[in-house]
This record gives structure tokens, sequence and C-alpha cells, in this order.
């Protein structure tokens, strides 16, 4: 054998040898790619993309609207029964539309829901119509509100949420969020077994309404308790007119009845933190009977009487005022009345709630992928700005609106009260343009700019009529203050800020 042979066989082993070690290594590595991908895959499969904390109304519709567009839900819900709740019991056309945007239309029927086509509002022996406008072009849905028991409304949007095969709604009640490094990871809780347990996922929303325990570990904010509403159920009977909400201009302030199912009539009135007769030992029962009622119009008392003759449950609530607040924390956003509230006056809460769930389900629509905290925080601040026209209109106007309904010896506020019934009884665009706005048909800053102007000019012509006195224009002056939110859109910044977002969210 010589020794250019030796060579050849010698190299060639090597470059075997070789060959084969890199293949080897190559397909190792592959291997254990693959068996690295497969233990991720298997780690987040049984995951979701995102949890939802409370399965109210807003939590379901956005469970529902969140699945519709592919993602994996888990709603996390303390008490599953069919709530027995004073709220949420009118949902404004405009928040009809909505819930036809998000596909959820079908949750107001079979629940024996009424329908609402405008008020009728009575102040000093007297009464007025207003109805929602039929003829409102720039509104393309049917002009009426619907009212019914909260309770079988939220269990039909639960039904409606968990129908879909990639929401999986679970009993159980989240302790707390959990964080690292300033990021929500998902949530602690203690599920339907009694077991301390853990969640996780990529987005985590905290709708858990407005007795929100984890809101105050986002941003720490704090709601201001207005008034207090009370009310019960009269029940087997029927309005004289079920079509209207009947708001009654009382003295502390307002009382209401309206028809919420075929058979039962919610009666209620608001009273003010320094005068709540108790419960418990009968004086509520003496205050509804001997003040409240004979301030009511004989068409309404007598229904108004018949739930506290038969004994029914009186419950009181906080009317709520909370402005929104961005939490600091990545991973996480806060929605409802967790969020931002207003006075409950205009029924309006679900409408404000399920547009914003609209805003932040189209923002989310083209994140692929939850997971970048990052481009999730930029979604959300865009939410924030975007979500400010309807929000901020509704707020202003129910904190307005919550304001005239108070009676007061103030000569300003009592002149304002008047203008706000004149104002309604006077028909015309004044009428529609304020029904346009209390319904959400037309929820423009502009819009409503001018009509709290219109009627605060009123006010002073009401005031300074027939001759103007020192005192009666210091009272005229002092009405700025008294529309509270009036001063705030004349501001020149804040009006152009409203202009401007307003322009955003009609561009969506
Ligand atoms: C007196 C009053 C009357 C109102 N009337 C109207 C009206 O007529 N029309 C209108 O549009 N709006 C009305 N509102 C406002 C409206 O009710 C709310 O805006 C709306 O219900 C808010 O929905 P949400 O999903 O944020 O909260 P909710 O519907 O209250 O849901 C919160 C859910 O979270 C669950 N939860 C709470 N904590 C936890 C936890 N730790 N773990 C798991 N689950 C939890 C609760 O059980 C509940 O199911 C009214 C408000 C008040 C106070």
């Amino acid at each position: 054998m010589d020794m250019a042979f030796m060579y050849v066989c010698v190299w060639t082993l090597c470059a075997f040898v070789l060959t084969w070690t890199v293949l080897y290594i190559t397909n190792w590595k592959k291997k254990a790619t693959e068996l690295e991908d497969a233990v991720v895959e298997e780690k987040n499969d049984g995951a979701a993309d995102v949890i939802i904390v409370g399965a109210g109304v807003g939590g379901s519709a956005l469970a529902y609207a969140l699945a519709k567009d592919g993602r994996r839900v888990h709603v996390i819900e303390r008490d599953m029964r069919e709530p027995e709740r004073m709220l949420g019991e009118l949902m404004q056309p405009g928040g009809r539309l909505m819930l036809s945007k998000l596909g959820l239309q079908d949750c107001l029927e079979e629940i024996d829901a009424q329908k609402a086509t405008g008020m009728a509002l009575y102040k000093d022996g007297k009464e007025t119509v207003a109805t929602f406008p039929m003829d409102n072009n720039s509104f393309p849905y049917e002009p009426s509100a619907r009212t019914f028991h909260n309770g079988r409304f939220v269990q039909r949007l639960r039904h409606k949420a968990s129908s879909l095969h990639n929401v999986r709604l679970e009993e159980g009640t989240v302790k707390s969020l959990i964080e690292e490094k300033g990021v929500i990871k998902g949530v602690a809780y203690r599920n339907k077994a009694g077991e301390e347990t853990t969640a996780f996922a990529a987005l985590t929303v905290v709708c858990d309404g407005c007795y929100s325990n984890l809101r105050r570990s986002l941003n720490g904010n704090n709601a201001k308790v207005l008034s207090y509403q009370v009310g019960y159920i009269s029940k087997n009977c029927r309005l004289e007119e079920p079509e209207r909400l009947h708001l009654i201009m009382a003295k502390p302030s307002y009382a209401m009845l309206f028809q919420i199912s075929s058979t039962d009539v919610r009666c209620g009135f608001e009273l003010l933190p320094d005068n709540i007769p108790s419960i418990s030992n009968g004086e509520m029962v003496n205050f509804v009977k001997n003040t409240i009622a004979p301030q009511l119009p004989l068409k309404l008392r007598k229904i108004f009487l018949k739930g506290i003759d038969e004994g029914a449950h009186i419950k009181m609530a906080p009317n709520k005022s909370m402005g929104a607040t961005l939490s600091e924390n990545k991973g996480v956003i806060v929605l409802g009345d967790a969020f931002n509230m207003r006075h409950p006056v205009v029924a309006s809460g679900m409408m404000v709630l399920l547009s914003d769930i609209l805003i932040l389900r189209r923002l989310l629509q083209p994140l692929s992928n939850l997971g970048d905290a990052n481009k999730v925080s930029e979604v959300i601040k865009s939410f924030y700005v975007i979500r400010k026209p309807m929000s901020a209109t509704v707020n202003i106007i129910g904190n307005a609106f919550s304001q005239v309904l108070i009676a007061s010896r103030d000569e300003a506020k009592e002149a304002m009260r008047q203008c706000c019934y004149d104002y309604l009884s006077s028909g015309g665009f004044r009428t529609s343009g304020v029904m346009a706005l209390l319904g959400g048909m037309n929820p423009r800053p502009l819009s409503l700019m001018y009509h709290l102007f219109a009627m605060t000019l009123s006010s002073i012509g009401h005031l300074l009529s027939p001759f103007p006195s020192p005192l009666r224009i210091w009272h005229s002056l002092r009405l700025f203050d008294v529309t509270e939110g009036v001063s705030q859109m004349f501001f020149p910044a804040n009006a152009a800020a409203y202009r401007k977002s307003y322009m955003a969210a009609t561009t969506i």
C-alpha cells in the first residue's frame, strides 16, 4: 500500500467523521428546539390570551367581542347566579346601537324587556312629555330605549359569551393581581371548590364593578358618593303610560317610576347624604308614604305606594362619580364602573361601557399577539383618548342634569331647575336635541355645549326679568358655576380637545 492511498483513506475517514458529527449536532439541536417548542406550546395551550375579572355587563360583553376575534378568553366571576340589582335597568337607544354592533342585541330579547319611547317630566303639578327624536338621520337604529330586570340581561350576556368555544367562564373570586416588574401577568383567585389558584394571560381586564377592590391596587382612584338611590319594585301592575320613564322633580330631589317587565314597575327616588331615614326601623317606609308619595301625580301615586304596602324589599345604593384614570402597570386595563362612573340619573353607564368595548376591541384587532406589553400599552393610551367624546358628553350631562333635579332654596339653582323643565317642554329642536343627547343618539360635545349654553341663557333671562336688580345679576353670573361642567366646556382649550378627540372617534 503506498502512502498516497493511505492519505486518501485517512482524509476520507476524517471527512466522514466530521460530516457525521456536524449532522448529528444539527439534528440534535433541531430536536431540542422542537422539544422546547412543544413544551412552550403545551404551557400556552390551556392558557388564555385574556383574563377578565367579573362577568357583569362589561365583562360578559367584552368576553364575547374578543372571543369573536379569535382570542382565548378566561372570565372569572364570583357569583354565577342571576343578580338581583337595582341598577342598569334602562338601555338607551345609543346603548342598543352599541349592543347590535357587538352582535349582542338579542340579549335584550326573551327577558320581557319593555319599550321606552321617552320621558314624562313632572314639576309643581305640571307635566310634559319629551320623546326620543324619530327623525334623527344620523342615528342608524330604532330610536327607543329598553327597560328590564338587570339580572335577566346579565344572564343572557353570560350565556351568549360562554356559548363560544374559546370562552371559559369560571366561578371564582379574584383576590389579587400578579405583578412582575410593573407588568400584570395574571390573577390569584379562589375557585368554586375553595382552592387558592392562579391564572396567567398576556392581558388582564379588571371589570369588577362599582365596588372594585382591584382598581385601588392599580390607580388608587377613589369614587365620590354624590347621593343615594332608594328603590323597590311594585309587582303585578302596569303604568298608564308604560312606554315612558316618569321623572318627578320633587323634594329633596327626583322620584321616578318605569316599567321593567310587563308586570313590574321600578319605583325609586334620590336622597342626599345628609338626610337618610333608616330602612330597618321603618323610618324609610314612613318617609316614602308621608314625604315622597304626596308629591307624585295621582295617576302614579297608587302604583308607587303598592310596593310599599305589599312589603317590597327596599334597597339603597350609593350614586357615585369617578373620573377615568389610566393604570401605570402594563398588561392590564380597567373597564366599566371600576374605571369611570357618573350620576345614574341619565341611565347611561352601560352605554358608555359598550362604547368603550367597541373602541377597545377595534384597537386590539390589528395585534395578532397580545404578548407585547408595550404595544398593548400604546393601544390602551389611544383608547383612553378616543373614548373621551362619548364619555365626557355623558358624564357632563349626567352631572348637570343631576344638579338641576335637586330642589334648592338658592334662587339661581331654582331658576336653572325651572328652565330645564321649560326647555324640555318647549318642543321642537330643543326637546329633540336634549333627548338625542340623553339617549346617546348624538353624543357630541358641541351639541351638549349648545344646549347647556341655551339653557343657562334662558335661566339668566328668567332671573333678570322683569328688571335686572344687582342681586339678580349676581345670581345670573353664578349660574355658570351651578351647572358644573358648563364652564369647563366653554374653556377654549377644553373645547378644542373635545373637538379633536371627537374627530378621532368618528374616524375609527
Ligand atoms: C343606582 C344605579 C342605577 C343605574 N342605572 C343604570 C341604567 O338604568 N342604565 C345604565 O346604562 N346604567 C345604569 N347604571 C350604571 C350601570 O349599572 C353600570 O355602569 C354597569 O352595570 C357597569 O357594568 P360593570 O360590568 O362594570 O359592572 P357590573 O355589571 O356590576 O359587574 C361586575 C361583576 O364583577 C363581579 N365581581 C366583583 N368583584 C369580583 C371579584 N373579586 N372576582 C370575580 N368577580 C367579581 C361581580 O359579581 C359582577 O358580576 C346605574 C348605576 C347605579 C349605581
